[in-house]
């Protein structure tokens, strides 16, 4: 290895170098490239001390010094050649001391860095200068690169005169890696914190104040400016942490010496903002135990807390959930599984860990039932539905099922979150109110609900296997007295047994329901032909009227029922039930204990005339319907002293409508006194534009019995007459039917005596066709008879026919009546009339009923 090094020569040069004395115009420089100004030396700076005995034993203790230091000690010439090295030198150049000597640095290190070890040497040489420099060198035998600390200086005689120079290198590799460490570590030490959230504080006890870093700052939203002291902690912490954090601080950290390490809250003070803190820290005490300082790091834990409460929550809201939660892997297997799971199913979360959940199937549902719920969950990562599972004890229940998948970024399949409630308990009673929405509660046979389900069941039914439906509207007759004289609970018990009888009656596909009250409705499905339903009908007629034994009492009940037909009455149910409800009120009009089939063809006619009636009514107001009138003459003198006004419709399509076609069908309705008002009102402006004209002319108009006798029809009988004040009494004249003047002879009485009173005279249409009698005829006021046009038309040859006409003729003189003979056709039944004294008539003899024009064009 190292070769002995040789120690000799000049050391005094050498010692200066290795005492390192200051001089002054030392020179610090790295940059190589950059000489410094030549600068002046003076020479007392290199007087040796003069208190100094240079012996040889003072040498050799200097030499043995020099080569025990660390430091590697260098002279070289003025040409920059080694003039002496000392151990350290050789050792590392691997070289005795006189293989160095009379050396440059070529020999040692490689070209470029023995250039620049040159290049600097010259710096010295040449100019005197002091060079203290970090050096960085390989050398060419160890090819070992070290860092140098290496002082130079030149060397100079007793005149000044530089002769060489002198050196000392101080290995500092070392040194500078612990120093890079210290410095790297420190930056990283500060990233991290950064990266944790890491502030850090020292808290001085004696002083009460304490330093934050920057982060901790941040944490807790200071600035520079904030008090950092006792106070100023405090109020930093969250009021509700305080106490506690006190009492951790003087029993846990400071009684009991412990690490401080703590979570806390604070009120974070720029924003206010509540965060979580997790604190660590340390408490230096003093020989006497007393606390002196406090250091540690401070970390904002916020999003973990509440993470954690999350976490908290979700893993209680799994615990104490009501419904059932259990969750499988992504192999459908159970990985856990709640309380509720176990108090639902009776599994324990031992039973079902690693099982798959079809060991809770009913086997109540199909394999497609499985398939639709696994499509679903991989379609749209979830299902929901009742099914039906099997409990530990084997106990099949029905339970809300929701399934959820959790998934993966990719989509994979993590988790299936199962969560279900047992739903038993909600089904029964879902059944017993659909029990009570659907079913009577005291007969508990279907109400009205269900018959309306039932009825539109059975109508599609019959269509799809054509045949026949009867729905029977069943009334008890005599019912109500039951109730009243035996009590409700008679009634109900009565109701019950009246049930159970239909029922039994019925066959099994037929259905018997409650109305309410004492009705019932019964479908009888699958008949053949109408024979079939009247053999059930009687049946239900016999089986009801059987003696009831009710508290020792017989009752005795009947039932009337009405019946409609589908699809002979091809209607929907409401109507076919309102049908059966018509004909079961014909079945009581008809004498009770029966039943009544509707009658679709006379429904179909009654029909017909509400059509027929609002037709009528569209009339009135289109002012289709005219008056005609046909002149009544005076037989004795040929002359027309009045006319009959007499109703026509003139119909857009059917023509000229005459009486008979319409008037029979609004008789007794509201309409019937609407078209007579009208007919009042038109002949009276009639008669008053005849007046205006100069024709003085009675008119007669016909009044139905039922208008005559409806409310208020005096009043407005004289409201339509105050129009024309002038009109004279007797211009006006009703005609009124004989048989309705008979009906209700106290009334039409009174109306006839009013109408006289205010100059409106009365005629008996159709005289004869009633029961005419003395007394009758004394009692009414009125002005003429109508002599019936069947007698006039007859009583040429048939002798009874002229008995009547003459009979009628003789009354009505007796009673001082004007006669009126209707329907004088031909010249014999004038003269004939005229023989028995007949004092009016008309007839086509004279002229037919006329249009207003024509009749107009006869006055002229
Ligand atoms: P009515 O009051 O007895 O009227 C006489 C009917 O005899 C009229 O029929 C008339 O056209 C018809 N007649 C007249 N002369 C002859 C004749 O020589 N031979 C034959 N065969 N018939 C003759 P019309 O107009 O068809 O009226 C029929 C019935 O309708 C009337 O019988 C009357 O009861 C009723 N009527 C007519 N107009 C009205 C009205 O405005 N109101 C009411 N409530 N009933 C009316
Ligand atoms: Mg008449
Ligand atoms: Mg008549």
């Amino acid at each position: 290895m190292s070769k002995k090094p040789n120690q000799s020569a000049s050391l005094r040069e050498a010692a200066e170098a290795a005492l390192g004395r200051p001089t002054e115009n030392k020179v610090q420089d790295t940059n190589t490239d950059q000489l410094p100004s030549p600068l002046s030396e003076r020479s007392s700076d290199f007087v040796i001390n003069p208190r100094l005995s240079i012996t040889h034993d003072f040498i050799l203790g200097l030499q043995t010094a020099i080569d025990q230091t660390g430091s590697f000690i260098f002279m070289k010439d003025m040409a920059g050649r080694y003039t002496y090295v000392n151990y350290k030198v050789q050792e590392l150049f691997n070289a005795t001391f006189d293989e160095v000597i009379g050396k440059d640095d070529s020999q040692f290190f490689d070209l470029k860095m023995a250039n620049d070890i040159f290049l600097n040497d010259r710096r010295v040489l040449d100019f005197g200068v002091t060079i203290e420099q970090e050096e960085a060198s390989v050398s060419k035998t160890t090819s070992d690169k070290r860092i140098y600390w290496t002082v130079k200086k030149p060397i100079k005689n007793i005149d000044g005169q530089i002769i060489g120079m002198c050196g000392v290198s101080t290995d500092i590799t070392e040194l500078k890696r612990t120093e890079e460490l210290l410095r790297e570590g420190s930056e990283e030490l500060k990233e991290s914190q950064s990266i944790a959230g890491l502030g850090t504080y020292i808290f001085d006890v004696g002083a009460g104040v304490w330093k934050s870093s920057l982060l901790l700052d941040q944490i807790f939203g200071i600035d520079e400016s904030y008090q950092r002291n006792v106070n100023g902690w405090e109020s930093i912490i969250h009021i509700d942490d305080r106490e506690m954090m006190h009492d951790y601080l003087l029993s846990e950290v400071i009684g009991n010496q412990k690490k401080f390490d703590k979570d806390y809250r604070i009120v974070r003070i720029n924003d206010n903002a509540v965060r979580w803190l997790h604190g660590l820290g340390k408490l230096d005490f003093d020989m006497h135990g007393h606390p002196i300082r406090m250091h540690g790091t401070i970390q904002d834990i916020t999003d973990r807390k509440i993470a954690e409460e999350n976490l908290r929550v979700t893993a209680s809201v799994f615990s104490i959930s009501q419904e059932a939660i259990f969750i499988t892997d992504a192999k459908n297997n159970i990985i856990d599984v709640n309380p509720a799971f176990t108090r639902i199913t009776g599994y324990s979360h031992k039973d079902v860990l690693g099982q798959n959940p079809n060991l809770l199937s009913s086997g109540k549902h199909d394999k497609k039932f499985y398939e639709e719920l696994w499509k679903s969950l991989q379609e749209n990562g979830s299902w929901r539905g009742e099914i039906w599972n099997r409990r530990k004890s084997g106990e099949v229940y029905p339970e809300m099922l929701s399934i959820s998948s959790l998934r993966d970024n990719r989509g994979n399949v993590l988790r299936n979150v199962a969560v279900f409630s047992d739903i038993s308990n909600l089904k029964e009673h879902e059944a017993e109110l659909l029990h009570v929405a659907q079913f009577d509660a005291l007969t508990s046979i279907p109400n009205r609900i269900l018959l309306a389900d039932r009825m539109k069941q059975a109508i599609s039914q019959t269509s799809r296997d054509q045949n026949i439906l009867a729905v029977c509207y069943l009334d008890l007759d005599g019912f109500k007295p039951i109730n009243d004289t035996f009590g409700h609970q008679a009634g109900d018990e009565v109701l019950i047994e009246i049930a159970k009888r239909i029922g039994v009656t019925i066959r099994g596909g037929d259905t018997v329901a409650r109305l309410g009250g004492d009705e019932f409705v019964v479908l009888l499905l699958g008949l053949s032909k109408g024979e079939e339903c009247v053999a059930t009908l009687e049946r239900l007629l016999a089986a009801i009227a059987e003696p009831i034994i009710v508290k020792n009492k017989t009752i005795s009940v009947s039932a009337s029922i009405g019946v409609s037909i589908y699809p002979l009455d091809d209607e929907d149910s409401d109507i076919l039930l309102r049908h059966a409800d018509q004909a079961m009120y014909v079945a009581k009009q008809s004498g009770k204990n029966r039943f009544h089939i509707y009658d679709v063809a006379l429904d179909k006619r009654a029909r017909g005339q509400s059509e027929l009636l609002k037709n009528i009514r569209q009339a009135l107001e289109l002012n289709q319907f005219e008056l005609h009138y046909q002149p009544k003459i005076n037989l004795f003198t040929k002359k027309l002293v009045g006319a009959e006004a007499l109703i026509r419709w003139r119909h857009p399509e059917r023509g000229l409508l005459s009486p008979a076609e319409f008037l029979r069908q609004i008789e007794n309705t509201d309409l019937d006194i609407a078209i007579g008002e009208w007919v009042t009102v038109t002949a009276l402006a009639q008669i008053h534009q005849w007046r205006s004209a100069g024709f003085d002319i009675e008119v007669s108009i016909n009044i139905s019995g039922y208008h005559m006798e409806s409310e208020g029809f005096v009043d407005k009988l004289q409201q339509q007459l105050s129009i024309y004040p002038s009109l004279p009494f007797g211009k006006l004249q009703i005609e009124v039917l004989e048989t309705v003047a008979l009906n209700d002879i106290a009334v039409v009485h009174g109306i006839i005596e009013f109408c006289r009173r205010i100059g409106i005279s009365f005629a008996l249409d159709d005289f004869g066709t009633g029961y005419s009698s003395l007394s009758y005829l004394s009692g009414l006021q009125v002005n003429t008879l109508k002599i019936d046009q069947s007698f006039v038309r007859d009583m040429l040859e048939d002798k009874g026919d002229r008995v009547i006409v003459q009979g009628i003729i003789a009354l009505a003189k007796a009673f001082e009546c004007h006669t009126v003979a209707e329907g004088v056709e031909t010249e014999a039944h004038y003269h004939a009339l005229l023989d028995m004294g007949c004092e009016l008539g008309q007839g086509y003899l004279f002229s037919k009923p006329l249009p207003i024009d024509e009749f107009n064009a006869l006055l002229k």
